[in-house]
């Protein structure tokens, strides 16, 4: 069933007895961190690059400067697309590096997003393909073949877990539990203080967006999520929940010391829920945690972080 030409790899899902143990039921991995460009990212936007490919696409441009970047520069290098990423002053040297491993072009522009965002699209010509790192339909589709995998896989999850930047993740995880007839199975949402743009868009019943993005988690800083996110939030059985920078920090810390592989406190967020909170998952059977993963993050800066959160 794996698509030959798809650029993302099947990960491994495993149980974890370490988390297992601290919620007191199996808790299931989908270890996206695995993915060679450091994230789920690739699934969705490998999807949409493919598509964007097949219809003629010259020239790839993105503005992110994080796992978003990394993937469409992936994507394009895999493709033999030229890339273009606009990143902001802001953006670290290694997020910086890694885009251009794969190949890619650098622009530094701007003091944020917003700006960087704007140079990219004024960029594009007629050959290009803008790059939207979460509020396109078919990177959500590319996202959810991580619940295809699972579903193939004969596991059926009583919750999963997902951490919410912009949302495109959370849309592809709910658009592939109802492809596969799980509608039934709820999800919780995580976001981290000062990034959580969906908690209070859900608790408002409407889009809000932040006025600026305070958490270190970066890599979920989506002052507003795509109205997808919101519009699934109304019609699966969601829960949000907030963790602060601290726990998710610790529990990319935990992780690595329990699974031996660094992620990035955006995923830091959910595995924060299992060890901080597992009377959440009382009432399920079974939990998977989706790993997104991240490759910005280095062991110096979360040792740095654990010092010193904010
Ligand atoms: C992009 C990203 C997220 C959030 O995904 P959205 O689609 O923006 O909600 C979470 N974790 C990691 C590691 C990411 O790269």
């Amino acid at each position: 069933m794996t698509d030959k030409r798809a650029l993302h790899v099947e990960t491994p899902l495993i149980e974890s007895r370490a988390l297992s143990a601290h919620a007191g039921r199996p808790v299931w991995l989908k270890l996206d961190a695995l993915q060679p460009p450091g994230s789920f990212k690739i699934r969705g936007i490998g999807h949409a690059c493919g598509e964007y490919a097949r219809r003629g696409a010259g020239r790839f441009i993105s503005s992110s400067g994080g796992n978003a970047g990394i993937a469409v520069a992936y994507a394009g290098r895999q493709l033999a697309i030229p890339v273009v990423v606009v990143v902001p002053e802001t953006t670290s040297e290694r997020a910086k590096a890694l885009i251009q491993q794969e190949g890619a072009e650098v622009i530094v522009h701007g003091k944020s997003w917003q700006e960087s965002d704007e140079l990219a699209r004024s960029r594009v010509q007629d050959s290009d393909t803008y790059l939207h790192p979460f509020d396109d339909p078919l990177v959500w589709d590319g996202h959810a073949t991580m619940i295809d995998e699972v579903a193939m896989s004969g596991f059926k999850p009583g919750v999963v877990i997902v951490s919410v930047g912009g949302g495109g993740l959370y849309c592809g995880i709910v658009k592939g539990l109802v492809r596969n007839e799980w509608s039934d199975v709820p999800v919780i949402v995580t976001e981290t203080e000062g990034a959580d743009s969906l908690a209070r868009s859900v608790e408002a019943g409407c889009l809000i967006e932040l006025d600026a993005i305070t958490s270190i988690a970066t890599t979920l800083g989506a002052r507003k999520v795509c109205h997808e996110a919101l519009a699934s939030s109304q019609t699966h059985p969601t829960r949000s929940r907030v963790v602060t920078d601290r726990a998710a920090v610790s529990a990319c810390g935990k992780f690595l010391a329990d699974h031996r592989i660094l992620v990035e406190p955006a995923c830091g967020a959910s595995l924060a829920i299992v060890y901080d909170d597992p009377h959440e998952l009382e009432e399920f059977e079974s939990a998977l945690v989706v790993v997104c993963g991240g490759a910005t993050t280095t062991l110096e800066q979360l040792q740095a972080w654990s010092k010193n959160p904010s």
